[in-house]
């Protein structure tokens, strides 16, 4: 099992269930500060949702072929939304409209108005596996086929790789001279809270998780500043949890969150 593995899908996992209770509120409406139970989805402390459930089958994927197999893959993410395997406590609480679409039948959906943050959110595995940029196309493509979505996923993998690398997130955030509507990421750092959006919108949800990342330092503050933005706390939260994990380590995710957190026994299993 390799360790930096295991420091990002913790990193992921716990910051999901951190912003699980809080999902959908508004900024500046409550305080997170710890880990809580109940709240949107009335789920026992420590839940987390569908973005760790689907990171954790795509992880089982790759651990069972060694390689990228699509076709598995969305296996197991028929096989978490049919029967709840990959999940907290056997049962599928939250899944995004076009994820749902996807997954009813087989189609993952080619459109502006289908980019939510739902192949983001699960891409981070496939930081820790050698593949190509087509790769990490194909794999967002099985839910989220729009070029705004596969865009997003291949900059947060590149990003993850050069972290796990020992990069500093400063520079990997300067370095990315992109297009629109990725414009803003390379100066992501200087923007002030009220021009970051923290909607579902997959450009939202990475600008907000990038913007977590590169202006805290340590784990916990960059994950509750993420749930704290508001709105898709979970998925925010995640994806910056899951590069916060990577920077800053296991051991440096609060111990009380570790704990805390559903179903560990599955999460180790997935690891590869
Ligand atoms: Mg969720």
């Amino acid at each position: 099992m390799s360790n930096r593995l295991k420091n990002a899908i913790y990193g992921l996992a716990v910051a999901d269930a951190l912003g699980v209770p809080y999902e959908f509120k508004q900024r500046g409406t409550f305080k997170c500060t710890d880990m809580i139970g109940y709240g949107t989805w009335d789920q026992p402390k420590g839940t987390w949702s569908d973005d760790t459930s689907m990171t954790l089958a795509t992880c089982k994927s790759i651990k069972d072929k060694r390689k990228i197999e699509t076709e598995d893959m969305m296996k197991n993410f028929r096989l978490w939304y049919k029967k709840g395997n990959f999940t907290a406590h056997n049962e599928v609480f939250d899944i995004g409209g076009t994820t749902q679409y996807a997954i009813t039948t087989g189609q993952g959906v080619n459109d502006v108005n289908a980019n939510g943050n739902g192949s983001l959110m699960r891409i981070l595995p496939l930081a820790f596996i050698d593949c190509t940029e087509e790769e990490i196309r194909k794999v967002s493509n099985l839910t989220h086929a729009h070029e705004w979505s596969t865009k997003a996923c291949i900059i947060y993998v590149k990003i993850a790789k050069g972290l796990i690398n020992g990069e500093n997130i400063g520079i990997m955030v300067k370095s990315n001279k992109e297009e629109e509507p990725y414009h803003r990421l390379s100066y992501i750092h200087e923007l002030q809270e009220t021009e970051i959006k923290s909607s579902g919108f997959v450009v939202d949800t990475l600008e907000a998780a990038l913007w977590c990342v590169a202006t805290t330092n340590s784990y916990s503050t960059c994950v509750l500043k993420a749930v704290n933005l508001g709105n898709d706390t979970d998925t925010v939260a995640a994806v910056a949890g899951g590069l916060a994990g990577i920077i800053y380590g296991y051991e440096n995710i609060p111990e009380k969150w570790i704990n805390e957190l559903a179903n560990k026994e599955l999460i180790n299993e997935c690891l590869f």
